[in-house]
């Protein structure tokens, strides 16, 4: 809220500073005095208080003569023709007494001035395109060189200021002038104050150009940079060639600081002033259209810069009558191409196109000032000069939709870079981590493997090795070329435990079996279980009188044991084997496995080696 308050203070500084001088003429029409036929009676105006006052209204003009304060003294007979100021082509056309626009003449107006005697003050802008003053039969200024021919004459652009004290109330103004370059007949009403009045308007105007020299220069500066820097978005581009035309455009109009220095032809002058709203135009236009990207047709552009192109180009070469009929082409155009853009603008609020709305508000109001301007360039309705007003707030409310949209860039900026930080910092974190979670990975995994390589090895029941795990610990006995022993252990009546207590309690007993037997063999040897109630028992020894003494004690250790939840004890059968190397270690277990059936045969609870 405080910011828009800000806003509209600086456009009212704006505002005051562009329309400056603007004020300072009393410019209501209707209680001014005007001009009648080469006279102007000011005796009741009051300088002081009502300010300074354009001269407007009928001077006398002579055709195609210098006369001087004396030939009107003795009275002429030259005749006379009342002109209407400011004149234009037109109006100069119905009075002229030949149908040429160069010709040169005498222009006339005499004034009646209060009681009081004063110091006063002339400004002239533009009376034809050469001319020398007069005041009161004293020469006080020359612009450009007047003639009675193209050749003698040179035109010029200067504002003249003049200064001249008046004695008697009576002011008598003569204009030597001439044209033989311009050919438009135009003559702007002079303004006339008091000195001190006529002085402070051209300091405030040369302020005022100045002033908006300075921030255009520096506003075009800023945004080439800015592009140069960022070549992503190109409003700033076209923003700073239109600020940089308008620049050049504001040294050459208003208070003509240039021309005012360096006395060139007008001509140079006139063709780069409207150089400079030409192309200013279509950089305007990109501008737009960059500004509110998409909102805009491609051809729009291309077509602002055609017409900008073409216009320049013919401005250069083209001969001055040309150059109004020029301008009424592109006033047409131009006029077409602002009110599509207002209408796109538009469309655009409507569809919430961000920076529509200030792009609009500052584009209605320099529209505005050049519509008042062009139409003032092509009648001299002497309506102010409002461009500068124009321009300033254009610049001003479009620097800041720049300024916002690369603040919010900026900030979009840093919020990704705070997010960038903060990913950094977790990554790092990962980073730091990820040995310490591999390390615990691999632990884990090499857990899990030694698990899965456990139990396929190792009998789910009993947790003793199963029958893949004792055949490879056989052969690996085997292979270290010793002799050894085996022994196939049966349980007997197995099925009727199974019968009498239950499959659980069958469980029960293999499993308290299992470890009863493990422990019994100890470091002698092996035992593992060879499929349901039967066991493989290997043995280090090879002797096989060893390897039975060792069987039936574990036989009889069996069968002295007690199980729970069951009253009759358990008792086993073994058929005993010695085995010689590993290329016999089948016949090795079937010697074994006959042995344990002799002995199931034979009454079980025995143990049986295999005969040789
Ligand atoms: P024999 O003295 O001739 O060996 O008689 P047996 O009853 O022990 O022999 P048989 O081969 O007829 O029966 C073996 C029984 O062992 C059959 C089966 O129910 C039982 N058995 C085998 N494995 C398991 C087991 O894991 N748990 C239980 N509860 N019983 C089993
Ligand atoms: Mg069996
Ligand atoms: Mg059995």
């Amino acid at each position: 809220m405080k910011k828009k308050y800000i806003i509209v203070g600086l456009l009212i500084l704006i505002m005051a500073l562009s329309l400056g001088n603007q004020k300072l003429v009393n410019r209501s029409l209707k209680d001014t005095p005007l001009a009648e036929n080469g006279f102007m009676d000011l005796s009741e105006w009051d300088f002081l208080n009502d300010g300074p006052i354009e001269l407007r209204g009928q001077w006398s003009f002579y055709f195609n003569t210098f006369l001087m304060h004396e030939d009107f003294g003795e009275g002429t007979d030259v005749p006379s023709y009342a002109v209407t100021i400011p004149s234009t082509k037109k109006s100069m056309g119905q009075i002229k007494p030949f149908d040429k626009d160069t010709y040169y003449g005498t222009l006339r107006l005499v004034i009646q001035l209060p009681e009081t005697d004063d110091t006063y003050g002339l400004r002239s802008e533009i009376v034809l395109t050469a001319y020398e003053l007069y005041v009161n039969g004293q020469k006080e200024d020359t612009v450009g060189k007047i003639g009675r021919d193209v050749t003698s004459s040179y035109p010029s652009y200067k504002v003249a200021n003049t200064f001249f004290d008046v004695k008697n109330h009576t002011l008598e103004l003569i204009y030597h002038t001439s044209d033989f370059h311009f050919e438009d007949s135009a003559i702007i009403a002079p303004t006339f104050g008091l000195a001190k009045q006529i002085a402070y308007m051209g300091e405030i105007g040369l302020g005022r150009d100045l002033f908006l020299f300075g921030i255009l220069l520096i506003m075009g500066i800023y945004h080439l940079s800015l592009y140069w820097m960022r070549r992503k978005d190109a409003s700033p581009l076209y923003f700073g060639l239109f600020c940089l035309l308008f620049a050049t455009r504001m040294l050459l109009v208003g208070e003509r600081f240039i021309p005012n220095i360096f006395d060139l032809d007008i001509m140079i002058y006139v063709r780069i002033a409207y150089i400079s709203v030409f192309l200013g135009f279509s950089a305007l236009c990109g501008y737009i259209y960059h500004t509110v990207y998409g909102l805009f047709p491609k051809r729009f552009q291309r077509l602002a810069w055609y017409m900008g192109g073409i216009a320049s180009l013919l401005t250069l070469f083209i001969q001055v009558p040309s150059i109004s009929i020029l301008l009424i082409l592109y006033f047409v155009v131009g006029f077409i191409m602002l009110i599509y853009s207002m209408f796109r603008l538009g469309i655009g609020i409507y569809r919430r196109y961000k920076y529509a709305t200030g792009l609009l508000f500052g584009f209605v109001i320099l529209s505005a000032t050049f519509i008042n301007d062009f139409i003032y360039e092509l009648t001299l309705m002497n309506s102010p000069s409002l461009i500068p007003l124009g321009i300033s707030i254009f610049v001003f409310t479009q620097a800041y939709i720049i300024a916002s949209k690369f603040s919010s860039a900026f900030s979009l900026a840093e919020h990704l870079s705070v997010e960038k930080e903060s990913m950094l910092l977790e990554l790092k974190h990962v980073n730091a981590n990820l040995e310490n979670m591999v390390e615990i990975r691999t632990q884990d995994l090499q857990k899990a493997l030694d698990e899965m390589a456990y139990r396929s090895m190792t009998d789910d029941l009993t947790k003793l090795p199963n029958r893949r795990a004792i055949m490879s610990k056989l052969e690996e006995v085997a292979k270290c070329g010793k002799r050894f022993s085996i022994g196939l252990i049966d349980v007997d009546n197995f099925k009727s435990i199974n019968d009498s207590y239950g499959h659980k309690t069958g469980d029960w007993t293999l499993i308290a079996l299992s470890e009863a037997m493990k422990a019994y063999v100890g470091s002698k040897g092996i035992i593992g279980r060879w499929g349901g109630e039967e066991f493989l028992l290997v043995l280090y020894i090879d002797d096989a009188e060893e390897a039975m003494k060792l069987a039936n004690g574990l036989r009889e250790y069996v069968a002295g044991l007690t199980f729970e939840a069951m009253e009759a004890n358990i008792t086993i059968t073994i058929g005993l084997s010695v085995c010689e190397d590993r290329s016999s270690l089948d016949y090795c277990i079937n010697q074994a496995d006959e042995a344990l059936y002799l002995g199931k045969k034979n009454g079980r609870n025995q143990c049986r080696q295999a005969k040789r």
